[in-house]
């Protein structure tokens, strides 16, 4: 190790970090981290913890348990390899979970391109995706509703968008960027999206000096594949980000490259975006980049800029000089090494600066990756019951909607009047067109009936005439006016 590095990093205070394995590649790239971080962060310290699969074996269904909380409760940081997530089935989330549990409401993920070191169609790239962390589909609050009908909630709150907006300009502000694009589906999704996109153009006001604009999601994600750089900080909402963050990696030059930092207020955790990689598992294959460059986050995260600019640049140097995993291999690359090999190559560059890419130099100041964020106070608005949807599960008179709306009519009065059925959002009655696909689940809109003042007390008075006539209501959800605006969405059709 070069003697430039040890005097700055022995300085340093010790310091215990939480650290999770993971399932997969994550065990053998965790190896390779930690080797790289004890050389050049001797202060130091780890305490290892079991998340993934082994916790599920053991009984946790979470994937974690109690020590895994009060370790990143005490250490405040935690760096963890990737989990396997069962698709489609079986346990949730531990990614998720943790995430939730911890609050950490910002999920950070730079995509950087290292042309020509590492293929890529887009030399020069550098953005940052910041990607809200708690909300949205990822709730994960899902219902199998009728046989053929299952739903997902879609949750976004105003300071939760508030949080991830504000985080998205603080940290723009702070790291000398131009411009934060907000990427949502608000055409569609006008209340959820729209809510989103809202707060981003109010919080924008407040950055005169940050560049500010809005793209839909699906024209925005096309390019970023094929014209990244127009890109600088985007912002945008769990799923979006997800999604986008895995394609920006991708032509950045590779997911294994592509760390992550999970920032909330109390505590923060570190990974690599990339999974767990099952297919290569074991073989000493995997990129230890992706976790490396997270752990540099963290070192940031925890003032320790001196470590983590030498294991950055150090990094750099070994890509640049062409000692290349198997997923980065390419024309540039001078000899293709495995995972704990190439950890060994960045262990010994420490102390060495790059080239040709420019070199890093991560302020000493202690820089907290989690800015203080102003809550602004809770706005209470004059909230009106309007009416409500009931969701029936129906099967019968071959789905005729007719057969549906003429006895719902009769059962309405004297409180409410029926203002429409759909089925999966399209209008079907009154006037529905016999071209539309109806399944067995169908949402029934109630009214007030003019001048009259509803009450939970009427919609339960409703449901129970519903019951009585032998409908099956798989789930409500009452229709409110905030300050006299509507805050329900129109049907299809309506
Ligand atoms: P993946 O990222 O694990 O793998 C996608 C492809 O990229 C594979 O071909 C893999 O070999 C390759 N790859 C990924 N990381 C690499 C690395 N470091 N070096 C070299 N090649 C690498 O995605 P997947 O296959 O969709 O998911 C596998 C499992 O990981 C699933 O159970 C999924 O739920 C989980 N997952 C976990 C996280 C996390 O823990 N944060 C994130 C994404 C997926």
């Amino acid at each position: 190790m070069s003697a430039q590095l040890k005097p700055a990093a022995v300085l340093l205070p010790a310091k215990t970090v939480a650290v999770a394995e993971g399932d997969g590649i994550g065990p053998e790239i965790t190896r390779a981290v930690l080797r790289i971080l004890a050389e050049a962060d001797p202060g130091l310290a780890f305490q290892p913890l079991t998340v993934g699969l082994q916790a599920y074996l053991a009984g946790h269904s979470a994937g974690f348990d109690r020590r895994v909380i009060d370790a990143v409760t005490e250490h405040a940081v935690l760096l963890k390899g990737p989990i396997t997530t069962p698709q489609g089935g079986g346990y949730k989330s531990v990614n998720v979970s943790l995430r939730k549990t911890f609050g950490l409401y910002a999920n950070l993920r730079p995509c950087v391109a290292y042309h020509p070191f590492v293929a890529t169609h887009h030399p020069g790239m550098d953005v940052v995706i910041v990607r809200e962390n708690e909300e949205d589909t990822y709730a994960g609050i899902e219902h199998q509703q009728t046989d053929e009908v299952v739903q997902c909630l879609k949750l976004v709150s105003r300071p939760g968008c508030e949080r991830i907006v504000r985080y998205a300009f603080e940290y723009a502000r702070r790291h000398g960027r131009r411009k934060v694009t907000c990427m949502t589906k608000d055409n569609i999704m006008k209340l959820t999206d729209g809510l989103f996109h809202r707060v981003f153009d109010e919080i924008a006001r407040e950055y005169p000096e940050i560049a500010s604009d809005h793209m839909i999601i699906d024209i925005g994600t096309a390019k970023m594949a094929v014209d990244p750089r127009r890109f600088d900080v985007v912002v945008t909402p769990n799923l979006y980000g997800d999604i986008l963050s895995d394609v920006a990696a991708e032509v950045a030059g590779s997911i294994g490259l592509a760390p992550s930092s999970n920032i909330g207020r109390h505590c923060a955790m570190f990974e690599a975006v990339h999974g767990s990689a099952p297919d290569i598992a074991g073989r000493d294959l995997a990129n230890p980049s992706g976790l490396l460059l997270s752990a540099v986050m963290m070192l940031v995260h925890l003032g320790r800029a001196g470590a983590a600019t030498a294991i950055h640049n150090a990094w750099l140097r070994t890509l640049e000089e062409g000692l290349h995993t198997a997923d980065i291999f390419g024309p540039h690359s001078r000899r293709q090494v495995g995972t704990q090999a190439f950890a060994e190559a960045v262990v010994t560059r420490l102390g060495q600066r790059p080239r040709d890419i420019p070199a890093v130099d991560y302020p000493e100041r202690t820089m907290s990756s989690a800015p203080v964020l102003l809550e602004a106070a809770a706005v209470s608005r004059e909230k009106t019951l309007e009416g409500v949807d009931v969701f029936l599960h129906w099967d019968q008179a071959e789905r005729n909607p007719d057969a549906l709306g003429h006895p719902l009519q009769a059962i309405a009065g004297p409180d409410f009047r029926l203002a429409l059925i759909t089925n999966r959002g399209v209008k079907v009655y009154p006037s529905g067109l016999q071209q539309t696909t109806r399944t067995d689940h169908w949402r029934c809109r109630f009214q007030s009936v003019e001048g009259r003042r509803l009450t939970p007390s009427h919609i339960a008075a409703l449901l129970l005439r519903m019951a009585e006539a032998g409908f099956e209501a798989v789930k409500t959800e009452n229709l409110y006016a905030f300050d006299g605006v509507r805050g329900y969405s129109q049907a299809q059709g309506e």
